[in-house]
């Protein structure tokens, strides 16, 4: 791909949002790495010195020939649009052409570069103040580009020192290589700082397999992705979802949305992703989400915000629907998500077969078909056995999150008579039984009268104290999720195994069988090649008649 670099006509100048995108050593780090990114690198070396103020981004990319060297400094010069109706096809991060001149207004510039169809020797090009050259000699250097920027703002003193602290700008350039890595995880790094080997990232084939480079404390097992082919052209959703029962955090830092190769700001997106997490977590906990969408460039307008970090994207209903339903899928019960190797390391101490797994794969995405319970441990857990092992079914969890879907499907009230009778309710009480939808009235001296209640407590006999509990607070949903708790099989109670297989697929067909409402996970699994490694089959195969 030769880049051919040209100025921008002045329509389009004035088209483009305009802004000053250099404000950190990261946004150089970002603007130098997206565009090697564009050049097609696969390898980017980046080099931080804080205190010279210097970045140097070396890639291996398609490289830059003698006459793109020469303008690409230029204002609004690129080789990434021509005019106003590429505006709506872009493809590449970079477009208006304006970093590499504004750098060299707030920095000094060096280029090395040597296209990839070989052109003998590659040049160094100096730029001066507005991106003429002023110094042009051949250099010897692999193909691809070395770009360097140094003493930043060395002429603005008044910005540096509106900068935060050294720290906080290194973490920030640091925060940037390792979201541009996520959106591009096929691309291997390796950032050094002050001459030092700082942090590399390993290339991978899909962003969950990158994450557990990034994010220390999830493991792949903790990840289960998701790509969807959308029938729009060219379209494609990405998500990583961290499953519920292994990972979540205090804060909704690892909610990341991406559209085309960069990570982007949007609240509606993540609101999205959010409510797809709905009652499956622990209270004020947050999901581990990244979403990438791969969208064709008409549904974009990236003029919302210079940096690009925010954008407009048309029909947003649309997605959010593809992403609802991405979640949804993800969510589900499937042998691949059910491996266990995260319980493992809860269980890790118990069993000591934590070891990566070895060329052991189930099929992926199967929904395993054939669940059978075989027995119940401390009249508390199902045991279940499957093709791909063994697993262990908290029933009363797994009851509450079976009737918690019914509920929420389907909130039965149902008129009763005799009516259940209620003593001495506070107003505040009363006002919250109507409020989730009873019929109560007054019955006489401090005695109410409930005439509807939710069917699934019809049959209990603490239906009254289940109608006092639901009277103490909380709204409908909150109201749901305790009649859920109430009505399930309690642990400790003695099961048939007709009951638990009823059980069992009742939960293998819930919307999110990991956890429960209230966020505890349901299932522990103990995969067939765990037990196989702990118990050394592979030493008697062949030896002796155990196999
Ligand atoms: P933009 O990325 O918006 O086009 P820039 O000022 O960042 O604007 O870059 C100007 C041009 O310089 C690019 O369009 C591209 O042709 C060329 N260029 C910059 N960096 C590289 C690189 N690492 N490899 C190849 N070409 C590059
Ligand atoms: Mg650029």
């Amino acid at each position: 791909m030769a880049s051919t670099i040209q100025v921008l006509p002045t329509e389009v100048v004035h088209l483009i949002t305009a802004g000053e995108v250099i404000d950190s050593l990261a946004a150089v780090v970002r603007e130098l790495v997206e565009n090697s990114l564009d050049a097609g690198a696969t390898r980017i070396v980046v080099y931080l010195s804080p205190n010279l103020w210097r970045v140097r981004v070396a890639d291996n990319g398609c490289g830059m020939n003698h006459d793109d060297l020469h303008k690409a400094a230029i204002a609004h010069s690129t080789s990434k649009i021509r005019s106003c109706a590429d505006l709506w096809k872009i493809r590449s991060l970079g477009f208006r052409g304006e970093a590499l001149h504004s750098l060299t207004t707030l920095a000094d510039l060096e280029i090395l570069s040597r296209p990839e169809k070989n052109y003998s020797d590659g040049l160094r090009v100096v730029y001066g103040y507005g991106g003429e050259p002023v110094l042009v000699e051949t250099a010897a250097i692999a193909s691809g580009t070395v770009v360097t920027v140094s003493n930043l703002f060395g002429n603005w003193s008044a910005r540096r020192q509106g900068m935060p602290s050294a720290a906080q700008q290194i973490k920030a350039v640091q925060t940037t290589i390792q979201q541009i890595a996520l959106c591009h995880p096929e691309v291997s790094w390796q950032v050094w700082q002050n001459d030092r080997e700082w942090f590399t990232i390993s290339p991978a084939t899909t962003t969950g397999k990158l994450l557990p480079q990034i994010l220390n404390q999830v493991r792949q097992g903790d990840l289960h992705e998701v790509k969807i082919k959308l029938p729009l052209p060219n379209s494609e959703l990405n998500i990583v979802v961290g499953l519920p029962d292994r990972c979540h955090r205090h804060r909704p830092d690892w909610v990341r949305v991406a559209i085309n190769g960069r990570m982007v700001k949007s609240q509606e997106l993540e609101h999205t992703i959010l409510s797809g997490f709905h009652r499956t977590l622990p209270r004020d906990r947050y999901p581990v989400c990244l979403l990438h969408l791969v969208i064709s460039p008409e549904q974009i307008d990236w003029n919302r915000h210079p940096a690009k970090s925010e954008i407009y994207l048309k029909d947003m209903g649309y997605w959010q629907e593809q992403i609802s339903s991405a979640i949804d899928q993800a969510l589900r019960l499937n042998s691949d998500t059910l491996k266990e190797s995260v319980h493992i390391s809860r269980v890790g101490k118990l069993l000591k077969a934590a070891e990566e797994k070895s060329g052991y794969n189930l099929k992926e995405n199967k929904t395993p078909n054939s669940l059978k319970a075989v027995g119940q441990i401390n009249n508390t857990y199902i045991v279940v056995e499957h093709p791909g092992g063994m697993w262990l079914v908290e029933q009363h969890i797994a009851h509450e999150r079976v009737l918690y879907e019914k509920i929420c499907n389907d909130w039965q009230l149902i008129s009763i008579e005799p009516p259940v009778l209620l003593y001495q309710l506070s107003p505040v009480q009363v006002s919250q039984i109507q409020r989730i939808g009873l019929d109560i009235e007054p019955f006489g001296e401090q005695l109410w009268a409930v005439r509807t209640i939710p069917a699934m407590l019809q049959k209990r006999e603490d239906c009254a104290e289940a109608i006092l509990e639901l009277s103490l607070g909380g709204n409908l949903e909150a109201a749901q999720v305790a009649v859920a708790c109430r009505s399930a099989i309690r642990n400790g109670t003695v099961l048939s195994l007709p009951q638990m297989q009823t059980l069992l697929d009742e939960w293998q067909s819930t919307r999110n069988p990991h956890t429960c409402p209230h966020g505890r996970p349901i299932c522990l699994s103990l995969e067939e090649s765990s037990l196989a490694r702990f118990f050394r089959r592979n030493w008697v195969i062949g030896k002796s008649h155990g196999i």
